[in-house]
């Protein structure tokens, strides 16, 4: 059984730790799309780790981790979370494999996102400038270099050449020396070359096999760079046909689909966001849940359940269930509000739009739910949640079409629900 597990609504779902909680259960864990903007925090054992570009599933003995073609890999910020592990007691051994197809983030590529970020003003994105975005801009441009060149010489040497040339035109008041660069290429590629192999073949042998894999989103649906809130998006695909393009794997290769939402909405960096809340209950969301970017420490927006924009997750990336994150963050707040349909120029929406100024003229229409007093947080059974939570529960999952088969009531790996007769029960080895 291959599952992907990935974001439902702007990323930051939590889903590190229903990664880290399903993992025990597959032999791979495999990330498709991205590079170290992601940053999964995951507890355990009591220590808290944040996990950029690794898999969560490094974490676990035996596992075997995967970074995909469709990931782009800065090395040093690999072997500085690699170094990070390894103080902590965590040994990465063979376990990890890199593919050779994977684009490398490159110094230049760091500078031009900043550059372009400033450039931008007002119209900014709110990248987390580690040269993601510029480092797929040079893939889709093909003057990209990949991890597999490092090992060619003068393969290496022209392109980076070629492309330092370019940024020092570009980038007039200071000048970067491609010697250098290839000097720590090369460095790099002493110690990543055990690692790197076709991802494709190593994930279709693993297949064949009989081994299972999991497929780690990064980011999420919304954040997509096709079906997300363009422009105010990531710059690859985090919905679910980045698993095939991202590994070399086909679509039959994916037998469930599990998206990972919160209980209400957060987002991080500019772009519309319907549910947003600006005031009081706003800042209440974001202390209680602690909604502050793992990687950048930006504070995240923070607004009410949106079903519209889940509905389109769910048709999007077939997801088969949910599972809910932070339920406990609503704890003790009066009265919920789940947006049901968009109200845009008079009309009434009840599908996500995909114009971006259309989505920003939307007002939210809510259902309001009653709230509860007695704490879920820390709740590991379904029968412990208050009768209004349940209610809560049931009402999304009607809305937006989809078993919440996971809900999670707090960090601890412990604090979760997995719910008995849910599809998701098999998946975790239930
Ligand atoms: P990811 O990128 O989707 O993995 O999300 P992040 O790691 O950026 O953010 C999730 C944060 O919420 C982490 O600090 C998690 O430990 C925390 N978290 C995950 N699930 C829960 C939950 O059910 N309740 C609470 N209170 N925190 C949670």
């Amino acid at each position: 059984m291959n599952i992907a597990v990935l974001g439902a609504q702007w990323g930051d779902e939590g889903k590190g730790k229903i990664v880290d909680l399903l993992t025990p259960n597959f032999s791979i864990v495999a990330r498709y799309q991205g590079g170290h903007n992601a940053g999964h925090t995951v507890y355990a054992g009591g220590r808290k780790f944040v996990l950029r570009l690794l898999p969560s599933g490094i974490l676990h003995d035996g596992i075997t981790c995967v970074i995909g073609n469709g990931v782009v890999v800065d090395p040093q910020a690999l072997f500085a979370e690699i170094d990070e592990l390894a103080k902590a007691g965590i040994s990465i051994g063979d376990r990890l494999i890199v593919s050779d197809k994977a684009h490398l983030i490159l110094p230049y590529h760091r500078e031009l996102d900043l550059l372009s970020e400033a450039r931008r003003g007002e119209r900014r994105i709110g990248t987390t400038s580690r040269g993601i975005g510029p480092a797929y801009e040079d893939k889709i441009a093909r003057r990209g270099v990949r991890v597999g060149d490092m090992a060619n010489t003068d393969t290496l040497s022209s392109a980076i050449r070629h492309n330092v040339e370019a940024r020092n035109r570009l980038i007039g008041d200071s000048v970067m020396d491609a010697d250098q660069v290839l000097a720590d290429l090369r460095a790099a590629w002493t110690r990543m070359a055990p690692w790197v192999a076709d991802v494709s073949l190593f994930l279709s042998r693993a297949r064949a096999d009989g081994r299972s894999i999991m497929f780690e989103g990064a980011q999420g649906t919304l954040l997509d760079i096709d079906h997300g809130t363009y422009p105010y998006v990531t710059s690859s695909n985090a919905t679910i046909g980045g698993v095939c393009t991202g590994l070399g794997l086909p679509p039959r290769a994916i037998d469930g689909v599990l998206g990972v939402a919160k209980a209400y909405t957060t987002r991080v960096g500019e772009g519309p966001l319907p549910t947003e809340l600006t005031g009081d209950l706003g800042n209440r969301l974001r202390e209680t849940g602690q909604e502050f970017g793992a990687v950048t420490g930006r504070p995240r927006r923070c607004g009410w359940y949106d079903a519209v924009a889940l509905r389109y997750a769910v048709r999007v990336n077939g997801l088969d269930a949910l599972a809910l994150t932070k339920l406990d963050v609503l704890d003790g707040m009066e009265e919920l509000q789940i947006c049901t349909s968009y109200r845009c120029h008079g009309k009434t929406l009840t599908e996500f739009p995909g114009e971006i100024a259309q989505l920003g003229a939307c007002e939210p229409v809510y259902e309001s739910l009653p709230g509860w007093t007695h704490p879920t947080a820390g709740a590991r059974r379904y029968a412990d949640l208050p009768k209004a939570a349940q209610g809560y529960i049931a009402r999304l999952e009607e809305l937006t079409g989809v078993p919440a088969a996971v809900l999670s009531t707090g960090s601890a790996r412990e604090d979760t629900i997995i719910r008995d007769e849910s599809v998701a029960a098999a998946w975790f080895g239930k």
